[in-house]
């Protein structure tokens, strides 16, 4: 495959079944709708932009071969960076950056009658559009960590730089006179070599991002189907798991223990300020509780007012310390409702394995029916069993 014109066909039809699928993406399976809309914009003006640059010399009259095909190969570099910089959340400034350069190199290209003087409209086109990858790129880099893993900041940024790297050597070459014409269709062999090197990124880009944009969808489906929407604690079925995995590791000497707790008088709230106060109550618990949980415990949302809590490696004591702790925080910090500090206080229930024949289940039924009691000793107490 060393004809040009083959490769920039490959090219034209690569952008536009990647064009389509970004379409169904983002139009027909709504998945992350902004960047695939981007990236649909880049694969389509860059598969016409291709189609249009193979008919220089022929019939098209000069304006659409020529200023109007590159002006839109810059646009299509430029919805490319703007689809990046949304999906690794630094959109806003970039906007405007990434237009004002398209702009300035879209003026440069018009400015000049094309091929005069010699180079210097695939020198330009090839400047604008390495700084919008290059730009790219470190948008990919330099993205907020929690967005996005090590392997695919790694896997997105590679192919970037790499077209960045190639344009800006093509505008060298161009400039030192080592490439005598920008032609698409010439048959050089720097040309066929940043022709088909061009096809091959072009792919690994659009399965790059295909990848993460799948990626981050898959994960944020798994945390959905873990927590609770409310309130953003694990569901009972994630809990379950997490108890499961943690019992296994307390059979090899690592001890965890277990909290319940059910607020009081919870139907109270709901009675006197209405279902929505009774929401935001749970929310607000939500938020008190957190405040004082490590990192490693694991909050969740058992039904309706009722939590449950694990502490890994905490022994018997540490927990009534913590249960205590949680209990205070709650009784001290009123939820506020409009002009109203509703005082909320919570029963606490809390157990530890007491032999080896235990089961996950049966710590739970204690801890139950430890909050049983300390619902019967007057409420707003902890209690272990
Ligand atoms: P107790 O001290 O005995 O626990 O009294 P209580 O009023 O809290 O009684 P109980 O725990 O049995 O009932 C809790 C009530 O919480 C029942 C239900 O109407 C209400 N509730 C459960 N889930 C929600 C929710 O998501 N939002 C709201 N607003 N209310 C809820
Ligand atoms: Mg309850
Ligand atoms: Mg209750």
């Amino acid at each position: 495959m060393s004809d040009p014109l083959t490769i920039v066909q490959a090219n034209i039809t690569v952008c536009w079944v990647a064009a389509s699928g970004w379409a169904v993406a983002g139009m027909v399976l709504k998945m992350a709708p902004v960047v695939a809309r981007r990236f649909f914009l880049c694969d389509f003006l860059m598969g016409l932009s291709l189609l249009l640059t193979l008919q220089r010399g022929g019939a098209l009259p000069v304006w659409l071969a020529y200023p109007f095909a590159d002006v839109l190969g810059l646009l299509a570099f430029c919805s490319l960076r703007l689809g990046i910089r949304f999906f690794v959340r630094r959109d806003g400034s970039g906007v405007a950056e990434s237009l004002g350069v398209v702009l300035l190199g879209g003026a440069l290209l018009l400015g000049q009658p094309y091929g005069q003087p010699a180079g210097f409209h695939a020198v330009v086109y090839s400047l604008t559009a390495a700084w919008l990858l290059l730009r790219a790129t470190q948008d990919a880099l330099l993205h907020e960590q929690q967005y996005f893993t090590r392997g695919a900041r790694a896997l997105v940024a590679s192919p970037l730089a790499a077209v960045g790297g190639l344009f800006l050597l093509r505008a060298l070459m161009v400039l030192g006179g080592n490439v005598a014409t920008a032609s698409v269709a010439s048959n050089e062999p720097f040309n066929v070599v940043f022709l088909l090197v061009g096809l091959v990124l072009n792919l690994a880009v659009n399965i790059a991002m295909a990848g993460v944009v799948t990626m981050r969808l898959v994960g944020k489906l798994e945390h959905l189907s873990m927590t609770d929407p409310m309130t953003g604690a694990l569901n009972r079925r994630a809990f379950s798991a997490s108890l499961k995995q943690q019992h296994s590791m307390a059979q090899r000497g690592m001890p965890y223990a277990l909290c319940v707790l059910d607020v009081d008088h919870f139907k109270q709230i709901n009675d006197q300020l209405g279902h929505a106060a009774g929401d935001a109550a749970i929310v607000h618990l939500v938020t008190v509780l957190r405040r004082e949980l490590r990192e490693q415990d694991l909050l969740c949302r058992a039904g309706g007012e009722e939590f449950c809590i694990l502490l890994p490696d905490t022994t018997e004591h540490g927990a009534s310390v913590v249960a205590n702790r949680l209990r205070l925080a709650l009784e001290q910090t009123p939820f506020a409702w409009e002009n109203t500090r509703w005082p909320l206080t919570a029963s606490f229930g809390v157990a530890v394995l007491s032999s080896a024949n235990d089961e996950p289940e049966t710590l739970l039924q204690r801890a139950d029916r430890a909050v049983y009691h300390a619902k019967a000793r007057g409420r707003n107490q902890v209690v272990l069993l």
